[in-house]
């Protein structure tokens, strides 16, 4: 009866919360369901065969039960266990930002595969030692986009002429020197020109990206505060990642 109705999902553990005894529930964003709650029985037991693959920062193949509440863990499986991410402080904490996202900036059995698919990339990169901050700027890029929110890089936010953009508004992207106020910061134009091409890249296209590492930071600075304005939520990783932009 229970293989029958048993399903294969996968996709990124969340949040690990101590239930019962020895279980845990687990919120996990799935390829299939989006975000999910899955009650794993025994996990928290040294013998659970399972608990590896339920680890956060670890990609994992989960057989389920699905239900709209809260699904039932049969086996898990580890996928890609990003050993070198695991190793560093600063990749974790750039990794965790992007599950804290999925966490509270994703509804729950809404399956998106441009968001899993992103997530997906940008652990990946991590991996492979791309710049975080490089990951970071283009994962906030790509978070404004799909909720809307893309930033104007083309030309003055204002009145839209293409010349004489020197600043950046966080109403949202260039402004030009006539439109400007005091408020507006202005930036060299490598800076600029970098702004630009991080907004309008997608995040499988990094290998596009040619930049300083300076000037990197200069736009995942931007970008956060970007982030702030537009979602208003008080990430839990920011604080960590604050101290790692400077
Ligand atoms: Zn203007």
């Amino acid at each position: 009866m229970t293989t029958k109705q048993s399903e294969v999902v996968e996709g990124f553990v969340l949040k690990s919360t101590p239930y019962k005894e020895r279980d845990v529930l687990l919120q996990v964003y799935t390829k299939e369901y989006g975000k999910i709650t899955i009650h794993a029985r025994g996990i928290q037991s040294p013998k659970s065969k399972n608990r590896a693959a339920c680890l956060t920062l670890t990609l994992s193949q989960f057989t389920i039960i699905y239900k709209e509440g809260i699904s039932s863990l049969v086996k898990a499986s580890i996928i890609h266990e990003y050993r070198i991410l695991k190793q560093s402080i600063e990749l974790e904490i750039f990794a965790s930002f992007i599950l804290e996202y999925l966490l509270v900036m994703t509804e729950s059995h809404e399956p998106d595969s441009d968001i899993y698919q992103n997530a997906f990339i940008a652990f990946e990169k991590l991996e492979q030692g791309y710049s975080y901050y490089l990951i970071y700027a283009l994962f906030i890029a790509f978070i404004l986009r799909i909720h809307g929110c893309s930033l104007v890089v083309d030309g003055c936010i204002e009145c839209g002429r293409k010349d004489h953009l020197t600043r950046i508004s966080y109403s949202g992207g260039f402004v030009c020197e006539e439109c400007a106020t005091k408020f507006d910061k202005p930036y060299d134009l490598d800076v600029l020109r970098a702004f630009r091409y991080i907004n309008l890249c997608p995040m499988d296209k990094v290998d596009c990206l040619d930049m300083e590492e300076a000037i990197i930071l200069e736009v995942a600075k931007t970008m956060q505060q970007f982030l702030d304005e537009f979602s208003g939520i008080n990430f839990k990783t920011k604080k960590f990642i604050k101290s790692l932009l400077i």
